[in-house]
C-alpha cells in the first residue's frame, strides 16, 4: 500500500529516480528490476489518452505527447492544456491520465481514472475529457 502511494506520488511529482526510469521507458531501456517493474506495471494500468482533437495545445503533435495529463474538477477540463504558443511533450503520442479530480465521473475511483482510455476535445472548455460520464 505504502509502495503504491509512493509510485502514485512519483507520477505526479517525478523524482530523480523516477525521471531516470521514465527516460529508459521512452528509450526502451527501463529498469526491469523490482522497482522499475512496479512502476511499469502501474504505468500500464493508467488509461491512455486515445484521441485529443485540441490542435492548438502545445502538447498536441498528432496526438497528446505529454507524459501524463491531469483532468480537472470543473468541466472535466484538461488541466495540462498549454496554449500561448508554447510547445512541449515527449515526442510520442502516448499520453496517459495521471490523475483526475472529476470525482463524480462513473470511471473515477479515488481520483484516479479507471476508463480503458479517454478522448479529449472541445466542449464546455477548449479541452475537456469527452469520456466523462456521470
Ligand atoms: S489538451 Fe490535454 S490531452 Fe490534448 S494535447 Fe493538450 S495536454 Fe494533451
Ligand atoms: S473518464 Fe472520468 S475519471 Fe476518466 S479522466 Fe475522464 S472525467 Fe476523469
Amino acid at each position: 500500500m505504502a509502495c503504491e502511494m509512493t509510485i502514485q506520488r512519483q507520477e505526479r511529482h517525478p523524482g530523480k529516480r523516477f525521471r531516470r526510469w521514465r527516460e529508459g521507458y521512452i528509450q526502451g531501456t527501463e529498469n526491469r528490476g523490482p522497482e522499475g517493474g512496479r512502476a511499469m506495471t502501474q504505468m500500464m494500468n493508467m488509461p491512455r489518452v486515445q484521441t485529443c482533437t485540441v490542435t492548438d495545445c502545445g502538447y498536441n503533435h498528432d496526438g497528446c505527447t505529454a507524459f501524463a495529463i491531469t483532468i480537472g474538477d470543473m468541466n472535466a477540463e484538461c488541466d495540462t492544456f498549454i496554449g500561448a504558443g508554447l510547445s512541449g511533450g515527449m515526442g510520442v503520442a502516448t499520453a496517459q491520465v495521471g490523475a483526475c479530480k472529476r470525482a463524480d465521473c462513473k470511471y473515477n475511483n479515488n481520483l484516479e481514472c479507471q476508463a480503458p482510455a479517454i478522448t479529449v476535445g472541445a466542449s464546455a472548455d477548449r479541452a475537456d475529457c469527452l469520456t466523462y460520464e456521470k
